[in-house]
């Protein structure tokens, strides 16, 4: 396969991605998918997308757990609501994502990913523990269908996921590496970042950003594609240099400018076919 072949992140009916439709308009090679909501997680839905997909030529490449209930609304809403990290939804949210995995695994896709919340900074903080442990309990249901786990990137430094990471001692759990969101959390430079968590990236996204004039405090604010503070060149260099092959996937939510969110895809797919060619020649 070729290396870096270009994505979309795309939604069925949940989630801020490409409408179903948009993507065969796109004509990009791969998509990463947003899981469907609960009543639409069974095989026969997912054997259905399949077929649509394989009739487009397009593959997916990861599926992305959501939950009723999340916001991103500030970053202290994303405390309380997003992930496996609040304690009241732990469980059920668990189970979902083995629903989400299985979902996953019948659309013929290795690896599942979701935003895990914002853990504990402090890894003596009980909660730490829970979520390691409740992260390694997903990791090893992946694992029964052959899948990866991929963290996507933000709520924590890269240091702070290296020693999550360690802490979870699973093989198949790997980064979806989000440099935008390195910048809208505040949580450290990206291309630094991707450089400490490098071995561990096993897929990207293509999002811009600039930084917050309170980082960590208050978010900092998406851009289209190469208008931000990521550095794109860079950033693709930098993947290369960590010997990255796998897909660039665009993520630009703006669902409530479809047309925007189209052009806005059009020129990041012309900026990043662009920079592949300079750069892998
Ligand atoms: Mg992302």
């Amino acid at each position: 396969m070729e290396s870096w072949p270009i994505g979309v992140f795309a939604s069925v009916d949940a989630g801020l991605g490409v409408k179903w439709d948009v993507i065969k308009e796109l004509g990009l090679p791969t998509i990463q998918l947003h899981a469907p909501h609960p009543s639409k997680r069974d095989r026969a839905t997912a054997e259905e997308l399949k077929k649509q997909l394989d009739a487009m030529n397009v593959r997916c490449t990861a599926v992305f757990g959501g939950f009723e209930g999340e916001s991103y609304a500030d970053i202290p809403t994303v405390v309380k609501t997003i992930g496996l990290v609040p304690v009241e939804t732990r469980q059920s949210r668990l189970a979902e994502m083995r629903d989400i995995a299985d979902f996953a695994n019948w659309l013929g896709c290795d690896a599942v990913a979701l935003h895990l919340g914002f853990i504990p900074h402090d890894s003596s903080d009980p909660q730490y523990a829970e979520i390691v442990a409740v992260t390694a309990e997903l990791c090893d249901h992946c694992a029964t269908n052959g899948q990866f786990l991929h963290l996507e990137t933000g709520q924590e430094t890269a240091e702070g996921l290296l020693e999550f990471i360690a802490a979870v001692g699973r093989e198949n759990l790997k980064i979806n590496f989000d440099p935008a969101n390195m910048i809208l959390y505040g949580t450290g430079e990206p291309i630094e970042a991707l450089k400490v968590v490098a071995k561990h990236v096993r897929s990207i996204h293509c999002k811009d950003g600039t930084w917050s004039d309170k980082p960590g405090e208050t978010w900092g604010c998406e851009v289209p594609l190469g208008e931000g503070d990521v550095d794109m060149r860079k950033y693709l260099e930098t993947l290369h240099e960590i010997g990255y092959q796998g897909p660039l996937t665009i993520e630009r939510e703006i669902p409530e400018d479809p047309v925007r969110q189209k052009q806005e895809i059009g020129g990041a797919i012309e900026l990043l076919t662009r920079l592949r060619r300079e750069i892998l020649g």
